[in-house]
């Protein structure tokens, strides 16, 4: 069995070495268009934050060690289109055309940071970072300018602000919504940060979108419906979108253009498979399924579409969206639904929130937390937190707990480690189910 993989990220490198596991017989071919696997798209905030000092410290993998599992891995192939039904890909490498067949195809080509909406979009001031190619441009970029605006208030463009301000640049920030990270947190919880951002000289725009960019003498100027905005440079933070132009018309897509699969990551096509950021996401909270960025998810997809490969065996979990950083000194984490968006959901839920000391000895830090849950059945569909000491782990607690359909009562009771040094009375997730009337 020849088993085809196309993309070498956080989901072909799973599903690869996955695949490997279970079929120990089968040749398996990665194909990536890029001159090198395993890049990690966070690394120009790691190298602007002092926490690697070179890009070459920014891979998880490389192509040797992959080898090493028996798979082959053939760089700089790009691959053009795909014939389902001669099971054939054709892709170009040195300027050549060549066609590889496949018994098994596994589709893990990710997404690209692009626009189409935004006129001057195109203009080479506009950082974008997901490639190694890309961070090269962005962290000449970042060094020759001083004045940025960034373009969307998400996880990256939130991330990038506190790069950049650790930099000493100026920042601006437009955001379409009223808000940062709205996908993620209620705004509430994150008045704490937001004030802090401004404080150290964030400017944001919010409830503004860019409709136009023109290139002025060098700089930069933003037409939004109520502000003209100047800049030396900016930074595209917004949308990321499938990569998937060389695909035939036998796969079906969603209207957003993420590739259709269902639960056992199976695309609309026989023998042909979907994961990571080029599929819309199974929901793990409802029957639904959305867009969104994730390496967890790539890599979780990675895993269970090999298990999938001869006939459906393991219905993939589905995401809880579970994020989370630090940034301008807090630690913010969120899993599952939001209270803001569960107005999209037919079911009733209700809100807690509640803050305590971060731990028996330090009483000044605290730690600030919100519980959304289901008022009929009490299971929890949603947590946000905040606090300036590291709560970042207690996150997947509750992911797992949402996951595993915990109700409030039961968080109550979670089993936890106390010691004095470390905790405070109630563990935090534990405090969390016990501020239900
Ligand atoms: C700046 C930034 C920071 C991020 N930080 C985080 C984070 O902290 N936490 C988190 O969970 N997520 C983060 N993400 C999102 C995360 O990077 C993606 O969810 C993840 O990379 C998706 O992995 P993937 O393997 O599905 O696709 P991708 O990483 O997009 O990889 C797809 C691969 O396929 C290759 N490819 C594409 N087309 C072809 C073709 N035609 N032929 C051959 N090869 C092809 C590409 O070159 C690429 O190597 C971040 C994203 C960005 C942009």
């Amino acid at each position: 069995m020849h088993i085809v993989i196309v993309g070498g990220s956080f989901a072909g490198v799973t599903a690869a070495i996955r695949t490997r596991q279970n079929f120990k017989d089968a040749q398996i071919t990665l194909l990536e268009k890029q001159a090198q696997i395993g890049f990690i798209p966070g690394a120009l905030h790691a190298i602007l934050n002092k926490q690697i000092k070179r890009l070459e410290e920014a891979y998880f993998i490389s192509k040797e060690e992959l080898q090493e599992y028996g798979i082959t891995v053939i760089l700089n192939a790009e691959v053009q289109s795909l014939d389902s039904n001669q099971q054939q890909v054709t892709y170009q490498k040195t300027n050549q055309s060549k066609k590889i067949n496949y018994d098994k195809l596994i589709i893990a080509t990710g997404s690209v940071q692009s626009s189409y909406r935004i006129k001057g979009i195109q203009s080479h001031k506009i950082i974008t970072y997901k490639s190694v190619e890309e961070t090269k441009t962005a962290l000449a970029l970042v060094a020759q300018n001083h004045r940025f605006t960034i373009l969307g208030g998400g996880q990256v463009g939130v991330e990038m602000a506190d790069s950049l301000i650790r930099n000493k640049k100026k920042v601006q920030l437009v955001e379409s919504m009223n808000g940062i990270l709205v996908k993620y947190f209620d705004q509430e919880m994150l008045q704490p940060l937001i004030k802090e951002m401004k404080s150290r000289g964030v400017h944001f725009y919010f409830n503004e979108t860019v409709r136009e960019i023109e290139e002025i003498d060098e700089r930069l100027l933003f037409k939004t419906q109520n502000s003209e905005i100047t800049s030396d440079c900016a930074v595209f933070a917004l949308s990321v979108k499938p990569q998937i132009a060389y695909l035939d018309d036998q796969i079906r897509l969603h209207e957003d253009g993420a590739i259709y699969v269902d639960r056992y990551l199976k695309t609309s096509v026989e023998n042909i498979f979907a994961i990571g950021d080029a599929i819309q996401t199974p929901s793990s909270l409802s029957d639904e399924s959305f867009y969104i960025s994730l390496a967890n998810n790539a890599v979780r997809t990675g895993i269970v579409v090999a298990d999938n490969l001869l006939k459906p065996q393991t219905k993939f979990i589905g995401t809880a969206r579970t994020i989370g950083t630090k940034v301008f000194g807090y630690y913010i984490a969120s899993t599952g639904m939001t209270e803001t968006e569960s107005i999209f959901f037919d079911e009733k839920v209700a809100s807690i929130h509640m803050t305590q000391p971060a731990s028996l000895f330090n009483k000044q830090a605290t730690i600030s937390g919100k519980l959304i849950y289901s008022v009929e059945t009490g299971q929890v569909r949603g947590a946000q937190l905040i606090s300036q000491t590291n709560i970042l782990e207690k996150i997947n607690t509750l992911s797992l707990g949402i996951q595993m359909g915990i109700t409030i009562t039961e968080l109550a009771q979670k089993d936890y480690f106390f010691h004095s040094a470390w905790s405070p009375i109630y563990d935090v997730t534990n405090h969390l189910g016990l501020m239900k009337g």
